[in-house]
């Protein structure tokens, strides 16, 4: 988190102002049920109707709290099914070739951004081979608005330099081979090969996920390697690919970096984040960006 940003306390109603609950009805299993039972200690008094001026982290902790319990993780995965389910890569792309370059391009951009710029850029250099016989120089003025331009100049003409001289001018759909690419590291790779070969190697940890996958205790990690590795011990391998998507939709509608929609969260009472702007359940410190 920014430094200087305090994150918003819950209302000592256990309620945010103006904010209705749109997802009360979701969170009927077992662990929620646990959670729920568990709220009624953690939440603030003013909920339960009783004077006191105690706050959620004040509350007793959750005994026998296991944050990537396999019940709790089965959960989250529902919840997430039931609220993104049929969610898929934001970039636009027609071929494995032209996912590489927006994957390349919305580092440190918005996939808004790099929709905006790629329809115009694959127009102009319809093919890998169009690509690999620019100079970056030549590709920067194209690329510019998404940021970082000359690094990533040089990375997607890089890249499609070697897909020609190395790979036929196709696209690997092997992760060792990938990472050969410049500018190509795991979570390229992994959009790459899950979005077009659907192939399940690893977990895409962009910044959603980083972040998500903190607040939601899935990790205590903060690289994005060591991040990957703990959600691929947790997380059944057919879900990795559709996980990444729905956690990366999730970060974009409710659960944003600086002030997180918890009120209206079909998650919440299975987050403990520190930073959660209105809770039920007992906040941890860790549990947060
Ligand atoms: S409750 Fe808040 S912090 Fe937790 S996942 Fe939902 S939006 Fe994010």
């Amino acid at each position: 988190m920014a430094r200087g940003v305090v994150p918003r306390q819950p209302a000592r109603t256990g309620r945010q102002d103006k904010v209705r609950v749109k997802n009360a009805h979701v969170g009927t299993g077992a662990f929620a049920r646990q959670g729920q039972g568990k709220a009624s200690a953690a939440a603030p008094k003013g909920r339960q109707g009783t004077a006191g001026k105690s706050t959620p982290t004040s509350a007793p902790k959750i005994k026998g709290y296991n944050p990537v319990a396999p019940d709790r993780v089965t959960e989250i995965l529902k919840r997430l099914d039931q609220l993104y389910t049929e969610v898929k890569c934001a970039l636009t792309h027609a071929s494995a070739w032209e996912l590489v370059v927006a994957t390349i391009l919305s580092a440190q951009s918005t996939d808004v951004n790099v929709n905006r710029v790629t329809p115009e850029l694959f127009r102009k250099y319809p093919t890998v081979e169009a690509f690999a016989a620019l100079t970056p120089e030549q590709l920067e003025p194209d690329v510019r608005s998404t940021g970082f331009f000359r690094n990533k100049s040089k990375s997607v003409v890089g890249a499609a330099k070697k897909i020609v001289a190395d790979f036929g001018g196709q696209v690997p759909d092997d992760m060792e081979k990938l990472l050969t690419l410049p500018g190509v590291a795991r979570k390229t790779a992994n959009v790459v090969l899950g979005s077009w070969f659907g192939k399940a190697v690893g977990v895409v940890v962009d910044t959603h996920v980083h972040r998500i996958s903190r607040r939601l205790e899935l990790t205590t990690q903060n690289d994005p390697q060591k991040i990957e590795q703990d959600l691929m011990k947790i997380i059944p391998r057919e879900k990795w690919i559709l996980f990444s998507h729905q956690i990366i939709w999730h970060g974009r509608k409710l659960c944003i970096a600086r002030k997180p929609k918890c009120a209206e969260c079909a998650l919440e009472n299975l987050c403990h984040a520190g930073d959660k702007t209105w809770s039920t359940v007992e906040m941890h410190k860790n549990a947060k960006v």
